[in-house]
């Protein structure tokens, strides 16, 4: 096991930070107020370094629309966007290992996610916005005799200057899930990290460096920076991951320039577990789902729908996979669960499981916390709770999921649609033909039978309130263009 570094000073394993924003060509220091980013695993301080005021805000914007109106980005060929964006996926590919360790510092993702969701992922999802850049998109209609002949083409179009606009959960992978479809459709943009891990976002500016001036612009800060990206006329497309609550400010603060907007927020995903399913094999996988990252994931799997009949086969198998589950330092490659970001989000969440226990929930399962100065906080399953307590409804964003049984599939599907989300579930059988016919009546954006994992070919994205648009694949670039219909009359 790799030890923590024992003195107050810089960690050595920290990459050396990039602390300048990107503004058009240039790295400049921020104008505006500090920020202090700590380690949340031993809790000491990665860096502080000061953020963007508005002015500055204002510049990546300018640069982005100069860039966008003017510069050569938008008007390559396809295939000379292609090639570009190829080369800036080999640039993050030799650069990946030093935002895996960044992303642990910064996050306390354990190494083994952060080597693969984290980082190989992003760069697995840029080649693919770079392969699906060399299409152009273009939809011949042919001819059209009404009042006169004609023939149409439908042009894809690229919508104009982006935010993009990251949670703080998957820096690199939602910067490359949002900015590589931007890129590949032709857009220009400015990237916001949160201010809770903005700092391997930064280190991006050498990755963009291989495109045109003020394609890419990055700028770190609190709502204010948020607010400005999402409110200023030069911003054609907000594409945001983060929270229904921001996510809903957004809504109303690009509503009056009536900007496109994607939104990817939170969820109360199910992992439907049917009568027939094999608990030795899948309760490690199903668990994983929602405690990867320390439930701090989109998507993760947090309410677990049982049948009754299997019910105490279960909690006695994820009592004993949760006892067991290694955590500690994110550095260790053994360790599944890391820290939460900050410690007002682990008290909070810690909170939502006492008010639960207070109400009368049990406890399942419940994970060790390990000696280290971190902001952890035990893994747990809860039972003793239906779908309509708090703990069930909340997206608490940390490792806490529900065991809620059920008694025939018909309620098993209601229950797992009985949530205002809709971005993922999964289910789990010996019976793919059952599992497929199950997936079917689930209203979320993507469904997973028995695994899997996420395609960069793929769409991903959620239904009712979990969110607006698609990422990732031709989807993703289907958000930051605009359809255009050329007609030409025949003579
Ligand atoms: P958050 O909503 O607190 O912050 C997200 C971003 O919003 C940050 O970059 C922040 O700078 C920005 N922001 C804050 N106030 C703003 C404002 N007024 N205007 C514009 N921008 C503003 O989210 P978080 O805590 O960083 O991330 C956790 C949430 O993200 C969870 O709900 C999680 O489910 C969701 N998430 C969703 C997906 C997905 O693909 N659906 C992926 C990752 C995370």
């Amino acid at each position: 096991m790799t030890s923590l570094p024992s003195s107050a000073g810089v960690d050595e394993r920290a990459p050396a930070w990039n602390l300048d924003l990107l503004v058009g060509d240039k790295s400049v220091a921020g104008n505006g107020p500090e920020l202090t980013i700590p380690d949340p695993t031993t809790t000491k301080t990665l860096t502080t370094f000061a953020t963007a005021d508005l002015s500055q805000v204002d510049a990546a914007i300018d640069a982005a629309r100069r860039a966008f109106d003017e510069g050569p980005w938008p008007r390559m060929s396809p295939r000379e966007r292609s090639l570009a964006l190829h080369r800036v996926a080999d640039k993050l590919e030799t650069l990946q290992a030093t935002l895996s360790a960044g992303v642990i510092l910064e996050v306390g993702t354990p190494v083994a996610l952060a080597d693969t969701l984290q980082t190989d992922l992003a760069v697995q999802t840029l080649r693919e916005y770079a392969d699906r850049a060399a299409e152009d998109g273009t939809v011949h209609l042919g001819p059209h005799f009404v009042p006169t002949t004609s023939v149409s083409l439908v042009a894809r179009r690229p919508v104009g200057v982006a935010a993009v606009i990251t949670a703080y959960n998957f820096p690199i992978l939602l910067a490359m899930r949002g900015m590589g479809a931007a890129l590949a459709a032709g857009c220009t943009g400015v990237l916001l990290p949160s201010p809770r891990a903005p700092l391997t976002t930064l280190l991006l500016a050498e990755v963009f460096s291989e495109l045109p001036p003020g394609v890419v612009n990055i700028v770190v800060g609190g709502p204010d920076v948020g607010q400005r990206l999402t409110t200023h006329p030069g911003v054609d497309k907000v594409a945001f991951t983060g929270s229904m609550a921001v996510g809903a400010h957004i809504m109303r603060q690009a509503a009056e320039t009536a900007k496109s907007i994607s939104l990817e927020l939170g969820d109360k995903s199910p992992a439907v577990v049917l009568p027939d399913a094999d608990l030795e094999s899948q309760v490690p996988s199903i668990l994983m789902g929602y405690l990867a990252n320390s439930g701090q994931s989109c998507g993760a799997t947090t309410r677990i729908l049982v049948p009754r009949s299997r019910w105490d086969e279960f909690a006695e198998r994820a009592r004993r996979f949760i006892e067991a589950l290694p955590a500690g330092d994110p550095w260790a490659p053994s360790t599944a669960i890391g820290p939460l970001i900050r410690p007002e989000h682990r008290d909070h969440v810690q909170a939502r499981v006492d008010a639960a226990l207070e109400s009368g929930a049990t406890v399942i399962g419940k994970g060790s916390v390990p000696d280290l100065d971190g902001w952890f906080m035990p893994a747990y399953l809860l039972g003793g709770v239906d779908n309509q307590a708090p703990v069930s409804r909340q997206e608490l964003f940390g490792p806490v999921g529900v065991l809620l049984p059920y008694d025939d599939i018909a309620d098993a599907v209601t229950t797992a649609n009985d949530t205002p989300y809709g971005l993922h579930a999964k289910v789990f059988t010996t019976d793919l033909e059952a599992g497929l016919k199950v997936a079917a009546q689930l209203r979320v954006g993507s469904v997973q039978v028995n695994g899997g994992g996420f395609r960069p070919d793929a769409p991903f994205g959620g239904m009712k309130q979990s969110g607006v648009g698609r990422e990732y694949g031709v989807w993703g670039i289907e958000e930051f263009s605009e359809a255009q219909h050329v007609q030409w009359a025949m003579a």
